[in-house]
């Protein structure tokens, strides 16, 4: 194959979505499954909705339109703040969307209007991670203008942690959310609905059954896909990691020096990598590189690999340990030529890089039938 490809295990997707959904079930908290990981693929989302979720949620209005187009019905929630001039895209494509600004909100009012719908929001609030969010102080003044529009229903409160700065889900910071909600339900006659405090750094808090009452939907992605929760990237009990399996071809391998020879100036990216003398080694060029992944997030499947560096279509890898499998402690367990396939597992960035590059084949398997070509 000329160009890498991924493997997408569903029954594992749907595995661990179903793993979550019960912890959060258990504590009265529905889940959105979050899709933007996988460009919205419409496979994934299915399994996730096998898995239990109630809503799926995405980043982007295009993954959300991929979604529908592919006949997926399930309510739909736009994560990214929609912009001043996509609102009536989003009215149309979402019937949910997370904001934060009174000219947005008045903007969708009137969209909503003109196609006689209403269109449902989440008011974010900033509880210190300092990306998304109206700051506390303002939230009430915000919600005295916000309830006035007559085409949004403000469906819930949310807040974001762990994303821009890592700040982490706490008891208190989640009872914050909680009292600020009531304190809006009680001024204004509110219902919200949904108090959306977390994401996949907010599993621990409920898993310790630390989560104070009220906090009743999660915005789940990286747990789902990768079995991690992303405080300290712990693989997550009764989860798989390796749902995603990216592989990629080797197309030269030849012994080299482990040090350029030469007069070094700045590489492809403009950066000045530097490399240790570890004497000569045996190098694999894969098929794959920063124009398909983040090469800093891969881990091999088999042990005894190393990556020496990428470009924009290849990936160095040192296989000298496998070269030499009989003498060396880190056996691997073949030897590695010319035409073989290496398999490796992804963070959360080569999974998002891979998935968007138009060049990694994607190859979804499992108990999904609708799933072919998509
Ligand atoms: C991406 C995103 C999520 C999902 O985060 P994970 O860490 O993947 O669970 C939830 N909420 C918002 C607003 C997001 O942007």
């Amino acid at each position: 194959m000329t160009n890498p490809y991924i493997t997408i295990d569903l029954d594992k997707i749907e595995h661990n979505t179903n793993t979550l959904v019960n912890l959060c079930r258990e504590q009265g908290i529905q889940v959105a499954g979050v899709t933007k990981g996988t460009c919205g693929h419409p496979a994934v989302a299915r399994a996730m909705l096998r898995g239990g979720v109630t809503a799926l949620a995405d980043s982007r209005l295009e993954n959300i339109q991929r979604l529908r187009a592919a006949g997926i019905k399930a309510p739909f929630i736009l994560l990214r703040l929609p912009s001043l001039s996509s609102v009536e895209e989003v009215v149309e494509s979402v019937e949910i969307s997370l904001n934060s600004e009174l000219s947005v909100l008045a903007a969708l009012s009137a969209a909503a209007l003109n196609s006689q719908r209403v269109h449902q929001v989440i008011l974010m609030v900033d509880l210190g991670d300092l990306r998304e969010g109206i700051c506390l102080p303002e939230l009430f003044a915000f919600v005295a203008e916000a309830v006035k529009f007559p085409g949004i229903h403000i469906k819930g409160v949310g807040a974001n942690l762990a994303c821009l700065s890592g700040v982490v889900p706490t008891a208190q910071n989640m009872a914050q959310l909680v009292a600020m909600a009531q304190g809006l339900r009680k001024a204004f006659g509110l219902s919200l609905e949904w108090i959306s405090g977390i994401n996949s750094s907010g599993l621990e808090l409920i898993a310790a059954k630390r989560m104070p009452a009220g906090v009743n939907h999660a915005r789940i992605g990286e747990a789902i896909l990768l079995g991690r929760e992303t405080i300290q990237r712990r693989s997550w009990p009764d989860t798989f990691q390796d749902a995603f399996v990216l592989h990629a071809e080797v197309l030269e391998l030849k012994r080299k020096p482990s040090r350029p020879l030469g007069e070094l100036g700045q590489d492809a990216f403009g950066g000045h990598p530097t490399f240790a003398e570890t004497g000569e080694m045996v190098r694999a060029l894969l098929n794959v590189g920063r124009e398909d992944l983040d090469p800093d997030g891969i881990q091999f499947l088999e042990p005894g690999f190393r990556v020496v560096g990428a470009s924009s279509g290849y990936l160095v890898v040192d296989v000298t340990q496998t070269a030499l499998t009989q003498t060396t402690l880190t056996q691997t367990s073949r030897p590695i030529q010319v035409g073989d396939e290496l398999a490796f597992t992804l963070n959360y960035s080569a999974l998002l890089t891979a998935m968007t590059s138009p060049y990694v084949k994607k190859c979804p398997f499992g108990s999904d039938h609708a799933s072919e070509e998509e």
